[in-house]
């Protein structure tokens, strides 16, 4: 079946990035397609802590999470394997809300203005200036432009022939809500052999816990309850966790093969957003952030373009290029090294009792993993 109308941006995949892009553009006038794979509401392997540094802009759209009940977080702790501590007030703070509810709160006001359609983008080619995308139910839809905002890892990414695609990554991640008592205030990083954990309050009163661990670890015990008990609970601070926490999910949520390879902003001539342009290390609590912020860059840089009676889409990829890599690359590089640091057992021992000797240290590290307020 062929559908004729000829969209201004097909945007594929409606997380934060993909939302955030359809709000902003169709606000301006811009006819737009969100393409999802997903009804919503649905819950997402993620550690639901979002920096403040995007609520301005958020406002601007008419995105306020606080009227869902959005928790503020003012404060960062960390632990080592062995539970050394160290807590530090966040130089910006943020906020705790499930991807639930945060999705669901900008489609609420996405599906108002743009179509959305609830399919699985398999194929998107580019002829004659325009693109064509095909869902896996044969459905192909028209547009302009393409902008990819299809998260970490997708069936696009097999076939736009992505080079993270041909590497296995070692990781996996899972992720639940539970009922238990934690400083509202507080969002932290507990770590553990082969990973960290963790934990804040959502709007809900129930903490998230959300873990990253090397397979090599996981497979040790093979189990999630077991990993929890054995391994994450040397850490005491997790060991008090997961003894004092009543699950609130029938079960935990896993995904696996979470690549932070390098990756293109631009393929194909599709503008890539969000976690589909790059996935920084998410114990630096920012890619949600980015990823809203990757949807402003592009929306303002598009904008100004799409305005100029005749203008040249080169010119745009390349700028978009650019500012990408300048607002991003530094974080990624930061994030990777933070991470690097974090899962040696001695450079994560000397690290910790350095920032507990000089706490004025851990700041400016997390300064270096965020970006400024979004105006
Ligand atoms: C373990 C873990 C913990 C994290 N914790 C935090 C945190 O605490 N704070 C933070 O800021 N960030 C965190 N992150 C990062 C954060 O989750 C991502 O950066 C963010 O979700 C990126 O948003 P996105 O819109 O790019 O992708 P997503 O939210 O993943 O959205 C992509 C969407 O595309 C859809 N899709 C995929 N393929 C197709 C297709 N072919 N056709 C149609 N639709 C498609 C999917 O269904 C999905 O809805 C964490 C990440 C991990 C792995």
């Amino acid at each position: 079946m062929g559908f004729s109308k000829t969209y201004d941006v097909i945007i594929v995949g409606g997380g934060l990035a993909g939302l955030t892009a359809a709000l902003h553009l169709s606000q301006e006038g811009i006819q737009t397609l969100l393409i999802e794979k997903y009804k919503y509401p649905h819950h997402k392997v993620c550690g639901e802590y979002i920096s403040n540094e995007v609520m301005p802009y958020l406002r601007s759209l008419g995105v306020d999470p606080f009227e869902k009940g959005a928790v503020e977080i003012s404060k960062f702790e960390i632990s080592s394997k062995e539970g050394k501590k160290v807590t530090t007030q966040l130089p910006l703070g943020g906020f705790g809300i499930s991807r639930y509810a945060m999705d669901l709160l900008l489609y609420d006001l996405v599906k108002e203005r743009v179509d959305v359609t609830f399919a699985t983008a398999e194929r998107v080619s580019f002829q004659n200036n325009q693109f064509s995308v095909q869902t896996t139910n044969r459905d192909e839809y028209h547009g302009k432009f393409v902008l990819g905002a299809f998260g970490k890892r997708s069936l696009l990414d097999t076939t736009l022939d992505r080079k993270f695609m041909q590497q296995k990554s070692p990781w996996l991640a899972v992720k639940a809500h539970y009922a238990v008592n934690i400083p509202d205030e507080l969002v932290a990083l507990h770590n553990f052999e082969g990973g960290y954990c963790g934990l804040s309050h959502i709007e809900t009163g129930a903490v998230n816990a959300c873990y990253l661990t090397s397979y090599k670890s996981f497979k040790r015990v093979g189990s999630i309850p077991g990993f929890q008990k054995e391994i994450m609970s040397q850490n005491p601070h997790l060991k008090t966790f997961f003894e004092h926490a009543k699950l609130l999910f029938e079960k935990p949520l896993t995904i696996s093969q979470i690549s932070f390879e390098k990756k293109l902003p631009i393929v194909d001539h599709i503008f890539m957003i969000g976690d589909s342009a790059g996935l920084i290390h998410p114990l630096c609590g920012n890619g949600m952030a980015m990823a809203i912020h990757g949807a402003k860059l592009f929306s303002e840089l598009f904008l100004q373009a799409f305005r100029q009676e005749q203008f040249d889409r080169e010119d745009l990829e390349k700028a978009y290029q650019m500012k990408w890599e300048e607002t991003f690359t530094s974080r990624l590089q930061a994030g990777r090294r933070i991470q690097k640091l974090l899962l040696h057992p001695t450079t994560a021992h000397l690290g910790l009792k350095m920032v507990q000797t000089f706490p004025s240290i851990l700041p400016k590290i997390i300064k270096r993993t965020h970006g400024e307020l979004l105006i």
